[in-house]
């Protein structure tokens, strides 16, 4: 086969942002090896004794390959289990059978990942499919250096939990089943694997832990069981491919054999890069020097990771999942593993405008959550679980319906939507809005009664009923409409005049005392004041108003970002990672390491100022990620479409509305092609002409050659493709003056 070095994706690090622990992240991701939005993502394991934190790249022992679908570390994993290749005696412990590898010599690529295991002399390489893998393990033929003949092995082993395996040595395979588990699943679940070896085998076994071994073994039922299979000295190459399901063996089979059925590694290697040289050809840049575009196809990659269909094919055909909320199987598509909170704000808006098909399906699959639940998930691991604030699924689904995502039930969409906004969830249960019956009567959640981010709610609240009048609107739900976009102002209730921010408040209307701008959580949720007070992107000019008029607000911005990073660790108690994140990056209070702050930029433009978000998105672009490195934790694809979307020079700054306001491109041409869809190319040239080496100002704007003076641009534009181009300069612009109709999106008029 060829491969394409000049390729996207071989410019994609899957290494970027694993050198994190539990005390910093420059990411806290994987180095996931998974088809695009893959059910079963695989990664590489290097320690077991750090919880969620099982991959570090400095390490040099590996534990194995692991059957992953931990989407954050914070969230842990569940239906894990992991391969090994051994030779020699037999090791069990999942320390004591680690072997050491060269992390620079192996090949960690989005479909493909080969190691050295030099304790073993084996070579270890895999490739992915959406819900399988294809392992080839190449020993090294002379066995040991003293000539022995050396016992060649596969250990498979589970997590501690509840599990089963079953060797069949006539039919060279394992299988099992592990209901290990972080919560957020019913009863009944259980994560199936089906594995086949072309080899025969000549003994076998199963163990518990590192010294229960049962030689000979065939089936057993326990906790945290392993299986090994051994095979005769003389077969230097080892195949197994291994089917994985939510539903069963049967199911698990039916995978592998639709999915790699006898393929051999070289060509499913080849389809794979295949499969994600397409995703990565659906936003393409060119120039700009080789670090910005491998941290740009690193960037992309980690947006096309989550949410994972968890839904299969049964042997006819018929497609199927297990349900994560009712523990049913049902028909039709399903998704899991994303927290709204993160990822409302680029991943799909990014995705319904590179891949709108695929995210008609996604949002199909969240309705399925809303079906089988009762409940649209506000964190889905794989079912409802209870973290962070705010009900964003209906930010999601106001975005894919405005941006004109086909394929969405919007009346069973709506039904999910108006609970969030309507009904009080069960306490505690991780899904609808805790605080919402004060936040209907008294306008905001009052912070003496709901103590935790009683004011971040009711900002995200607010936000999220601007939303789902978007959805009622296009329902024709006038009434509904009227009442939710009056509700979209409530997070005036909480801005505090007296301070110029937002503020905790009372049910008695009193304010949260002592004033702290510097004290975290408390009202807010990760962060405070200085990174919760933005958070109006759907009324940016009723912020600047209430923040005293354009210069003010302007002045604002520029202070949250140069004054010192100092903050209080509040109702914390320690000093969680996103405040040293934000201390040691030297941007102010601007944490571009979480979410909150994440358009505060672009609302410099709204306020008349597009070189001021000129020059700090495109300091944040170079300064704040590398090929190896992102701000913070990356979220399943949030902190990564940041980047993407703002390096393209086009931001979703409102959500549920269909516009992405103009920045200023990174590269000098980036090509759009989104699948089913017409092209969109985006150009950076100076004054003269030329392709732009280093600059962030714009002075002009064309579309389709035409000037575009519009501070936003629409997805019914981008929708009949052509081309944008900005022409940049390295002097700012003056002061921008816009007509109303130039400024995005707001609810209260611009009055600048
Ligand atoms: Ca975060």
């Amino acid at each position: 086969m060829s491969i394409n070095h000049d390729s996207p994706l071989n410019r994609v690090n899957p290494l970027q942002g694993t050198d994190s622990h539990f005390g910093f992240s420059t990411g806290n991701t994987l180095p996931l090896i998974a088809a695009p939005n893959g059910m079963t993502h695989w990664s590489p394991q290097t320690t077991s004794s750090s919880g969620g934190w099982f991959f570090h790249p400095s390490h040099r022992k590996l534990e194995g390959v692991r059957a992953t679908h931990q989407p954050s570390p914070w969230m842990g994993d569940y239906g894990q289990f992991i391969v090994l290749p051994q030779t020699g005696p037999l090791i069990t412990g999942a320390g004591e059978r680690a072997s050491g590898y060269r992390p620079e010599n192996a090949a960690f690529h989005p479909h493909y990942f080969r190691a050295d295991l030099l304790r073993y002399g084996c070579t270890l390489e895999m490739v992915p499919t959406e819900r399988c893998a294809l392992f080839q393990f190449t020993f090294a033929p002379e066995g040991d250096p003293f000539g022995a003949a050396l016992t060649r092995r596969v250990l498979m082993d589970f997590f501690p939990g509840a599990s089963r395996m079953e060797i069949d040595p006539d039919q060279r395979t394992v299988r099992g089943w592990t209901r290990t588990n972080s919560g957020g699943v019913p009863n009944n679940f259980a994560y199936y694997f089906v594995a086949v070896f072309d080899m025969p085998l000549t003994a076998w076994g199963l163990f518990h832990g590192r010294s229960d071994h049962r030689p000979g073994a065939e089936s057993a039922e326990g906790d945290h069981l392993g299986a090994y299979v051994e095979f005769a000295g003389d077969q230097n190459r080892i195949t197994l491919r291994i089917g994985t399901s939510f539903i069963g063996w049967e199911q698990a089979a039916a995978n592998l054999a639709r999915e790699i059925g006898d393929t051999a590694l070289e060509t499913l290697r080849v389809r794979m890069a295949q499969k994600w040289e397409q995703i990565l050809g659906t936003v393409e840049v060119e120039g700009g020097g080789t670090v910005a575009q491998r941290t740009f196809a690193s960037c992309l990659y980690r947006t096309r990771l989550f949410p994972r269909f968890m839904d299969e094919q049964t042997a006819t055909g018929k497609q199927q999942h297990y349900s994560p909320y009712d523990g049913n199987i049902h028909e039709g598509p399903m998704v899991t593993d994303n927290g709204f909170w993160d990822t409302y704000r680029t991943v799909y808006p990014l995705l319904a405008l590179t891949d709108p098909q695929r995210l008609s399906a996604i949002m199909q699959g969240w309705t399925n959550a809303y079906r089988e639940s009762g409940w649209f998930p506000t964190w889905a691991s794989p079912g409802h679980r209870s973290c962070m604030v705010g009900t964003h699924g209906d930010v999601v689904f106001a975005d894919a319906i405005a941006r004109g995502v086909p394929g969405i039930d919007i009346a069973t969409a709506y039904e999910g939507l108006r609970k969030d906004a309507y009904e009080n969830p069960p306490h505690g249960t991780g899904f609808g809005r805790e605080g919402l019956a004060d936040y209907l009567t008294l306008g905001y959640v009052a912070d003496d009664r709901i103590h935790e981010a009683s004011a971040s709610r009711t900002i995200d609240y607010a936000f999220d009923d601007f939303c789902v009048a978007q959805v009622a609107r296009a329902l024709g739900k006038e009434k509904d409409y009227e009442e939710l976009i009056q509700r979209a102002g409530y997070w005036r209730n909480v801005f505090d005049p007296a301070v110029g921010m937002m503020r905790g408040r009372n049910a008695d209307g009193s304010w949260r005392q002592p004033w702290d701008e510097f004290e975290w959580g408390g009202p807010f949720v990760e962060g405070g004041t200085w990174q919760h007070s933005w958070g109006v992107p759907h009324d940016p000019a009723g912020l600047i108003a209430v923040m005293g008029g354009a210069d003010a607000f302007v002045e604002k911005l520029e202070r949250m970002l140069t004054q010192a990073p100092y903050f209080r660790i509040g109702s914390y108690g320690m000093e969680i990672h996103e405040m040293t994140e934000m201390a040691c990056a030297a941007f102010g209070q601007y944490a571009q390491s979480n979410q909150p702050v994440h358009h505060a930029l672009y609302l410099f433009a709204c306020a008349g100022r597009p070189d001021r978000t000129q020059y700090w998105v495109r300091r944040v672009l170079q300064e704040m990620y590398t090929p190896d490195i992102l701000p913070g934790d990356e979220d399943n694809g949030e902190l990564a479409g940041w980047y993407v979307l703002s390096a393209l020079g086009l931001y979703p700054l409102c959500a549920g509305h269909p516009s992405y306001v103009l920045g200023s491109p990174l590269f000098p041409v980036a090509h759009l092609r989104p699948e089913g869809g017409k092209q969109v190319t985006i150009r950076a040239i100076t004054p003269e002409g030329k392709a732009v080496a280093d600059c962030p100002f714009v002075h002009a704007v064309t579309w389709n050659g035409k000037p575009w003076t519009r501070l936003w641009i629409g997805n019914a534009e981008l929708a009949e493709g052509g081309e944008l181009q900005f022409t940049l300069d390295d002097t700012p612009p003056a002061r921008r003056q816009y007509t109303q109709d130039e400024l995005p999106f707001s609810l209260t008029p611009y009055a600048l």
